[in-house]
């Protein structure tokens, strides 16, 4: 497991050290986190509790949940900078966990509804999810009967197949979100074993796929900061004149991707990557 931890991580661009993980019970019990949270990925006693959500608005915190046919819901806040990942299976689903996530952004980060994007992750899809009327009551009793007919289809031998995804996207358009910032990834677990975890495909033999996001770290930096940067370099790297009005800029007049490269320098040539 730590090996695929760090292959994820390496893959991703981020250390396993910036994680921070749940610790799923088909709750709803959401945690604010951030840098003092990190730092347990591999520890056994783990601080957080019986935990399905997590939020976070401190950069280079990686949120992680984890599914094998529950349905992933991952929120981003492009207005306020924050982001939030949560365990939603048919329980999380009938508690509405997507509505308690959008509202717990409202709540910490003041995240309008209407500016979340959120993405409904790959899980188990409608026609291979049968599930059993005491399943479907409690769906009865939390979604309008309007609904019912998107959320699940009776079948001659009364059960019932339910589409886990239609219900989640339904709560987030409930709670305010619009529909084109709602993406449904449409991957079934139980019908890619090749590819993803499915608990129903394995019998519950199986491992567990994970979700993971964060904000990037802030690399972007002042004209100054690259003008000692290049102060730094060996001569023959130096560059006589940087055009400034050329290089890309964030909205607050940082340079974003503080990525120096030909183009943007006369003199010599500077190809290189500056962090602070
Ligand atoms: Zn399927």
């Amino acid at each position: 497991m730590k090996r695929n931890h760090c292959l994820l991580a390496k893959a991703l661009g981020y250390e396993p050290e910036q994680l921070v993980l749940t610790d799923q019970v088909h709750g709803t019990e959401i945690l604010r986190v951030g840098k003092a949270d990190t730092g347990e990925v591999f520890e056994d006693n783990r601080r957080i509790r019986e935990t399905d959500g997590l939020v976070t608005d401190e950069p280079g915190v990686m949120l992680m949940t984890f599914f094998a046919d529950c349905v992933p819901l991952i929120f981003y806040d492009p207005v306020r900078h924050a982001v939030g990942n949560a365990h939603s299976g048919w329980r999380g689903t009938v508690l509405r966990m997507g509505e308690k996530m959008v509202e717990r952004m409202r709540l910490e980060f003041g995240s309008r509804p209407e500016d979340l994007r959120a993405v409904i992750g790959p899980s188990i899809c409608q026609s291979c999810y049968e599930v059993s009327a005491d399943v479907i009551s409690e769906f009865q009793k939390v979604f309008d009967k309007a609904d019912w007919d998107q959320i699940y289809e009776e079948k001659q031998n009364g059960h019932y197949q339910l589409d886990l995804w239609r219900a989640n996207e339904i709560i987030l358009r409930e709670a305010g979100m619009k529909p084109e910032h709602i993406a449904v990834s449409g991957l079934c677990t139980n019908e890619h074993p090749e590819l993803l975890f499915s608990h129903r495909y394995t019998k519950g033999k199986r491992g567990n796929l994970a979700a993971v996001i964060g904000l990037k770290e802030d690399v972007s930096c002042t004209e100054e900061e690259i003008m000692e940067f290049c102060r730094e370099l060996p001569r023959y790297k130096r560059p006589k004149k940087i055009i400034f009005d050329e290089v890309p800029r964030n909205p607050t007049g940082k340079i974003e991707k503080p990525v120096l490269r030909e183009r943007y320098c006369h003199g010599s040539l500077v190809e290189a990557q500056i962090r602070n």
